[in-house]
């Protein structure tokens, strides 16, 4: 079974969520992997440390232009649709803009003068960290400066397949790296709060998984803040209410020191072992 543990923006406890059930999982025997997705920003390692079993990197092949051998027709130009081919044929001008590649190959298919050969750029890495008997911590992160994380992202996800349980830490936002993450999800845990942001946000969120057509849940959290509209929204739209997590001053100083409230204190693993049996009981809907 593989979740994905999202939110239309940042802070609202996604990291929160994703650690905590991933814990409360691996604590009851449940061979489980999770996968720090938010490559640009990882932390679930700050939560749950492991012992690093190896790293990968991961390349991006960069074409390389070749000016003695082009011949300036123009193909590679017109088959990159990402603009990343810079081509000024009246200065006899052409150059590849490595930001704004997305290695899809196109210009290489294009070009017949054998005037494109291929580097290799790193654009970020996978930690692989074992973290206890049976569970393994994946964490993507990109190099500074990376276009997309998206490659990152999908092979961390790769990296994990074979597990019981996985658990996607998904990007913040709704675009290219949050579908990227939730594509491979059985189901998405979408993390609100009950503010208008909150709202805003989840409304978002649910669209975009309406579009792509996967299932999913929501998990309110710091309840008791703000007001009852997400209540009433998700209700009007016969969206499943997974899990409240009340807003309470002893869950923020645990995650403040960087600490798992579901170790700590029973109550709360109970209540996201809840969450995982709510997720099966959705998937069998
Ligand atoms: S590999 Fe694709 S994106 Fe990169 S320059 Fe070539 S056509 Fe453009
Ligand atoms: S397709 Fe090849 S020959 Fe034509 S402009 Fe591009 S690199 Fe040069």
């Amino acid at each position: 079974m593989i979740i994905a543990v999202a939110s239309g923006k940042g802070g609202t406890g996604k990291t929160f969520v994703s650690t905590n059930l991933f814990w409360a999982a691996q604590k009851q025997g449940i061979p489980s992997t999770l996968v720090d997705c938010d490559a640009e920003e990882p932390n679930d390692a700050e939560f749950i440390p492991g012992y690093v079993l190896n790293t990968q990197n991961v390349v991006q092949k960069i074409p390389v232009i070749d000016d003695q051998k082009c011949t300036f027709c123009g193909r590679c130009f017109d088959y990159c649709n990402y603009n990343a081919i810079v081509y000024l044929p009246d200065k006899r001008f052409i150059k590849v803009v490595e930001e704004l590649c997305h290695d899809c190959g196109a210009c290489t298919v294009a070009c017949t003068s054998g005037a494109i050969s291929l580097k290799e750029k790193a654009i970020g890495t996978i930690r692989k960290m074992y973290v206890g008997i049976p569970s393994v911590l994946v964490e993507a992160r990109t190099e500074i400066g990376v276009y997309s994380p998206v490659p990152v992202i999908k092979k961390a996800i790769k990296y994990a397949s074979d597990d019981v349980l996985i658990i996607l830490d998904a990007p913040p936002g709704i675009s290219c790296p949050f579908i990227a993450t939730v594509d491979k999800a059985d189901y998405v845990v979408l993390v609100t709060e009950p503010t208008p942001f909150g709202l805003n946000d989840l409304k978002l969120s649910v669209d975009t998984l309406d579009e792509i057509g996967k299932p999913y849940g929501v998990v309110v959290n710091r309840a008791g803040l703000g007001n009852s509209d997400v209540y009433l929204w998700l209700k009007e739209k016969k969206i499943s209410l997974l899990m409240e997590i009340p807003f309470d001053k002893e869950i923020a100083m645990v995650y403040s020191e960087g600490k798992l409230i579901a170790e700590l204190n029973s109550k709360y693993s109970d209540k996201f072992m809840q969450l995982l049996q709510s997720v099966k009981k959705e998937l069998k809907r």
